[in-house]
């Protein structure tokens, strides 16, 4: 029997990447796992069909981030996917992993920009945990992934860092709210991790960003996964409110 046998989980952003990764790893322990996106359709269904050929259960919930409706969209699809297997609404689990990154010059940083990204890293997330509010039971487990970068400087994402300053706030702060309810609140911070994205099968461009972490190497997707999988599960019950470096130790350079 997993660690997460009986219960239930959202993972946003889940159709690739450290929200893939995290999806498959949460099922292996034995939650039933809502698999969330937006538009990358084929890449969720890719992970419902993953973790279902593990043994595992899940369905796909689509649903645009940062955009007026959304939180009602998102919950309308993900309540009738657990009522259907469940026959409850009750969501043990909430994973915040769907966000954007910026990468502008400070100076070239538009309001436009600066609004999308706070949408959808910073807003989106705040709201789906008080509409998860009504689901989630005594016991339950929040978990927001930030980013490394709220610890350490790069000009050329202090917009996207900001978002995640926020969402770290948002930890702390729901973490004593949610105290008396024995639901913990925690924050990853991912530092550089190879999501599939064309950069990473570049090897000059990873060989550099390896130079970040004193492992010397990129993260995979699966070692920010395991953090997560540890947040989730009870052996994690006495932690709360607290930011989880998971950056292969960036901080020590
Ligand atoms: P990816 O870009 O690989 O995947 C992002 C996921 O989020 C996709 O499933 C995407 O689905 C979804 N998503 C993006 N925008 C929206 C939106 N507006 N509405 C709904 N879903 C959306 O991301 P990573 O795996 O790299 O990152 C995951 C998290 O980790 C993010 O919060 C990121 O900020 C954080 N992080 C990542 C680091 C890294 O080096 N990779 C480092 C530090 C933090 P769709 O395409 O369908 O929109």
């Amino acid at each position: 029997m997993g660690k997460l046998t009986g219960r239930t989980a959202l993972v946003t952003g889940s159709s690739r990447g450290i929200g893939r990764a995290t999806a498959i790893r949460l099922a292996r322990e034995g939650a039933l796992v809502a698999v969330h996106c937006s538009r990358d359709i084929p890449g969720a269904d890719d992970t419902v069909a993953t973790i279902e050929k593990e043994g595992g259960r899940s369905f796909a919930v689509a649903a645009e981030l940062g955009v007026s409706g959304d939180v009602h969209a998102l919950f309308l699809e993900l309540e009738r996917g657990l009522k259907e297997r469940t026959g409850t609404a009750t969501l043990d689990i909430l994973v915040n992993n769907a966000g954007v990154m910026g990468g502008v010059a400070p100076e070239d940083v538009t309001p436009e920009q600066f609004d999308h990204l706070f949408a959808v890293n910073a807003k989106a997330p705040f709201f789906l945990l008080q509409r998860a509010l009504r689901n989630l039971p005594d016991g339950g487990r929040v978990i927001n992934i930030s980013s490394g970068l709220t610890r350490f400087a790069n000009p050329q994402e202090v917009a996207y860092a900001m978002t995640k300053g926020a969402i770290d706030q948002l930890t702390l702060h729901y973490a004593k709210y949610l105290g008396p309810r024995n639901i913990t609140v925690n924050s990853v911070g991912p530092g550089i991790t190879d999501n599939g994205a064309p950069v990473f099968d570049n090897p000059e461009a990873v060989a550099e960003m390896a130079r970040y972490s004193v492992f010397e190497r990129v993260g995979e997707t699966k070692d920010v996964a395991d953090v997560v999988a540890f947040l989730a599960s009870d052996d994690a019950r006495w932690i709360t409110g607290s930011y989880l470096d998971a950056s292969g130790g960036t901080l020590l350079r």
